[in-house]
């Protein structure tokens, strides 16, 4: 589907334009395009209006990709299915998908194994019958979108909408010199990459329609019914299942890695994408040869490398290491948490509590408001004391007074749960009130080390640490 490959007849599967360079040919590329003019204004330069809006439309993309599968459709309903052809084309959707997945994406575009060659012609070939352009083609838009995620050098950028990445981005003619520049140099090396690019057309033609047509004939008499079940309709299922890589792993599903681009990870994509529907994983990760990590995620394109491995036609397995996966993980829920901390009330930041004297702070008390100092600071628990667990007594025996030591201990060692309620209940700073006026004078100072901030400068109250919690009761506030 070269669909931003410089020509007006930019076909899905390369049938007609084989030979054409891409935007990004450099000298060391086997095709190139003497009609194609980068001069030239592109056609999606152009609004689109009524009067050429067909001509930002990649006609031949559209037949090849939804025309000739609706054809099929029609036809199949009164060409009769065989259970053996049937089989067969579950069996060669899966062979041309891991062509895709094994060969054209973790094999070619990300290199995350070596391949021997006998591997390397069977992918080659297989991953052609499943009619999605040539290896290099297919592969250097996706190292561009790799590179350029979401961006407008994203050949199938998911900000552009769901059907844009699934389908728009073919159907729709695109501009070859939007997509992003990659570097193909080891694919222009490839013997194989490079045969199957010239070959295209011939590959695609046999792999696609041809071969999965004889097997059929030659094997059950069923010419026909291989053709369109094994062939036609087979093919739609697997570009339909594969496409599901650029748009559904960009849209449905969590983000365990990073959320700060699209990619995501779900069951459902890798159901139907033979495994690579972990994909905020294998953006983190693009050279891992997996793209599930846990045994029980399905990923069968994963367990075919590991098998070839066994029998000796795959070799240099790449794998991060446990512990570059498990930093990704522990930040993005460090991120998470400091998103669900940044949400909870914990009391008036220290430094914007007006400061009280201590004078002022009994005579307020003794006028009746419920106030109570705590290492230095000063809570207004007048609405709380019905509700104090240990009693309204024992709450009220600390008005006016400094109830650091009974807080901490001294009549009842609070609960955490307790020292961040209180937070909440704060409404002053004593003056010279114990550490908390040393803490703000070293805060004003910049020498403060002691306060924990997250990413995103959000102070973080760890359990035990609030301000309140004193180990070694200090002497009265009002002393000080
Ligand atoms: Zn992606
Ligand atoms: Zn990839």
């Amino acid at each position: 589907m070269p669909s931003h490959q410089p020509t007006t007849e930019d076909a899905a599967v390369d049938l007609t334009k084989i030979e054409q360079p891409s935007a990004q040919a450099s000298t060391s590329e086997p095709n190139r395009n003497p009609k194609y003019d980068p001069k030239k204004t592109h056609i999606t330069d152009l609004p689109m209006t009524r009067k050429n809006w067909y001509k930002h439309v990649n006609w031949l993309n559209c037949f090849l990709i939804l025309g000739i599968p609706l054809l099929g459709l029609v036809t199949a309903w009164w060409t009769p299915l065989k259970w053996q052809t049937a089989v067969w084309a579950v069996a060669y959707y899966f062979a041309t998908g891991l062509g895709i997945t094994a060969g054209y994406h973790r094999l070619w575009a990300h290199t995350s194994y070596t391949a021997t060659l006998p591997l390397k012609i069977f992918l080659a070939a297989v991953g052609g019958g499943a009619v999605e352009g040539s290896i290099r083609w297919w592969a250097r838009d996706h190292r561009a979108h790799h590179r350029y995620t979401d961006t407008e050098k994203d050949p199938y950028s998911v900000r552009k909408g769901l059907l844009y990445s699934h389908l728009g981005w073919m159907i729709m003619k695109q501009n070859p010199k939007r997509i992003g520049r990659t570097d193909i140099s080891d694919l222009n090396d490839d013997p194989v990459v490079v045969w199957q690019h010239r070959n295209y057309l011939k590959v695609v033609f046999f792999m696609g329609l041809v071969f999965p047509m004889i097997v059929a004939g030659l094997g059950w008499g069923d010419w026909f019914g291989g053709f369109i079940y094994a062939g036609i309709l087979r093919i739609f299922f697997v570009q339909q299942a594969t496409f599901c890589v650029n748009s559904l792993a960009h849209w449905l599903g969590d983000q365990p890695f990073d959320d700060r681009n699209s990619p995501r990870d779900h069951v459902i994509t890798a159901l139907v994408t033979l495994g690579e529907g972990y994909h905020n994983f294998h953006h983190e990760f693009p050279s891992d040869y997996r793209n599930a990590i846990e045994w029980h995620q399905y990923d069968p394109t994963k367990w075919s490398i590991w098998a070839w491995k066994q029998l000796g036609l795959a070799y240099d397995l790449k794998q991060f290491r446990a512990n570059e996966i498990e930093k990704g993980r522990v930040q993005q829920q460090q991120k998470k948490l400091d998103q669900k901390r940044a949400k909870l009330d914990w009391g008036v930041p220290l430094e914007q509590l007006p400061v009280m004297e201590w004078d002022d702070y009994v005579e307020q008390a003794k006028n009746g408001r419920g106030l109570i100092a705590v290492a230095g600071v000063v809570h207004d628990v007048t609405d709380f004391i019905k509700d104090h667990p240990g009693g309204k007594a024992m709450i009220k025996s600390g008005i006016g007074k400094d109830a650091t030591a009974i807080f901490n201990g001294g009549v009842y060692l609070h609960s955490n749960a307790a020292h961040n309620l209180l937070s909440t209940m704060r409404v002053g700073v004593i003056r010279g009130g114990c550490e908390v006026e040393i803490w703000k004078k070293a805060q004003m100072e910049g020498k403060d080390q002691m306060i924990v901030k997250d990413s995103h400068g959000e102070r973080v109250v760890r359990a035990g640490m609030q301000v309140t919690k004193v180990f070694e009761p200090a002497a009265s506030a009002g002393a000080a």
